[in-house]
């Protein structure tokens, strides 16, 4: 798997593939280079994600609908998008190890950071996924993998305002797969070629445009917080006016420290009236908005909020993974908050007699209704709590002799490693709390 010099990087994809969170694609082939599956648990880690960004960002609000666009979209899109003719990055190769980069990321300019031979002059390379739609392989039949989810908002804004009722300012978010052919993938799932965009677009009146600006680099530094990521790993990067995309007004990136450095976690873009106005003129339909109060017509602004879903699984996973050494013993625990951690209760017999497991199973049953929950009768309960630690379950639940004669069972709780003593009728809002907390 890519990124294997970190030794902090190595101790979390190697966790990731021996609990099943994450695996190389076509591992039996060889493996597909830059591309994962998401397993048993990676995959409810990751849906847990895009359910806490989704509740946060449209359940939450009244001024936000959802959205799924297709991924294949019409080829005009993506030349009104600025992607057919602009979508590149700057290639180099290595004219002596034959190494290939991006120029814009090498340190020192025309030195191969590999073996320090001279590259090659800068090609521009278009990172869009080109595919034919139907059976002819002809120019009239391209059609692109979408590099984002934006442009599929924005074709269907007439069709949201047409459909409800909503008046600007108002938003669309939508969670969906993005594709581009990146020159150097790298870092595990931090750079791949096909990945998952969660973003949200807010329409505006021009002029109330910087305004929603701030409101949103507010509001997503908030979500972060929420979701339990240490704010000493969070830093918040203004672009500067050579830094800005060609359609940006103004540009904020919020940027997480990864094991390899402070890197890229979500942009929140004012993309001003640049997306709308070239879908006007490409597609000939009119997009301007008319506010019925004011009896004015404009253009809406559009205010991005863009962040990776696989990026944020490596986030937590970073921010969450710790190695600790207790008194008598060592443990590696992953500390997720509960809303994202993939199983929420580790349910344990003490022993596999007196009718233990039954009462076990039978809370087993009752939880799993709401939540994955996972029963363990092997091993020392010490080696169980261990591997649920592993995993970052929050809770560990036992039934013991006492439970046998008064209906509460022990709860360890992950973090504190504190236990308590809780009815079994109560299991479920203790916790469901932890679960909705930060909402
Ligand atoms: P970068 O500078 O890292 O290439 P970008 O500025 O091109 O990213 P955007 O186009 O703003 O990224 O995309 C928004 C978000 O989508 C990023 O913040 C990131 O979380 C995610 N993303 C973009 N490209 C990739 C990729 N190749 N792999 C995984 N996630 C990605």
């Amino acid at each position: 798997m890519a990124g294997l010099s970190n030794p902090q990087m190595d101790k979390i994809i190697s966790l990731c593939r021996r609990r099943g969170f994450i695996f190389q694609s076509s591992e039996i082939y060889g493996g597909l280079n830059a591309c994962y599956d998401y397993g048993p648990l990676g995959v409810e880690l990751k849906r847990n994600i895009k359910n806490f960004w989704w509740k946060w960002m449209v359940e939450r609000r009244s001024d936000i609908v959802g959205l799924d666009a297709a991924i294949l979209m019409a080829s005009r899109v993506w030349e009104a998008s600025g992607h057919v003719s602009g979508f590149t990055d700057p290639l180099v190769d290595c004219k002596v190890c034959k190494h290939r980069f991006r120029s814009d990321l090498i340190a020192e300019p025309g030195k191969c950071p590999d073996c320090g031979g001279e590259l090659t002059d800068i090609r521009q390379f278009n990172l869009m996924f080109k595919t034919f739609m139907g059976p002819l392989e002809d120019s009239a039949s391209v059609v692109y993998l979408r590099p984002e989810t934006a442009q599929g908002i924005y074709v269907n804004y007439q069709n949201v305002l047409d459909s409800t009722r909503q008046k600007i300012p108002f938003g669309i978010g939508q969670i969906g797969k993005a594709f581009r052919n990146e020159i150097t993938p790298e870092n595990f799932i931090f750079r791949t070629r096909e990945f998952e965009q969660m973003e949200m677009q807010f329409f505006v009146k021009p002029g109330t445009d910087q305004e929603w600006f701030e409101y949103w680099k507010a509001d997503r530094q908030e979500y972060y917080r929420r979701l339990g990521i240490r704010a000493e790993k969070m830093r918040f990067h203004p672009h500067g006016k050579d830094e800005l995309a060609h359609y940006a007004a103004a540009a904020f990136d919020i940027e997480y420290e990864f094991p390899f450095g402070w890197k890229e976690l979500e942009g929140i873009h004012n993309r001003t009236d640049f997306d709308l106005t070239r879908h006007k003129e490409f597609s000939g339909k009119d997009l301007t908005y008319f506010d019925e109060v004011t009896r004015e017509r404009y253009m809406p602004y559009i205010i991005e909020t863009s962040a990776g879903a696989d990026r944020t699984v490596l986030c937590v996973l970073s921010d969450a993974y710790e190695e600790q050494k207790l008194e008598k013993d060592e443990r590696t625990v992953l500390h997720f908050h509960p809303a994202i951690a993939p199983i929420k209760a580790g349910i344990f017999p003490l022993v596999k007699k007196d009718g233990m497991p039954e009462v076990a199973h039978r809370i087993e049953e009752k939880l799993r209704r709401h939540f994955p929950v996972f029963y363990d009768e092997s091993a020392a309960v010490g080696r169980r709590y261990r591997r649920q630690d592993e995993i970052g379950t929050p809770y560990c639940i036992t039934v013991d002799t006492e439970t046998l004669q008064n209906e509460t069972v022990t709860v360890r709780e992950r973090d504190s490693m504190t236990q308590s003593r809780v009815k079994i009728d109560d299991l479920f809002l203790l916790i469901y709390n932890k679960i909705n907390e930060g909402f």
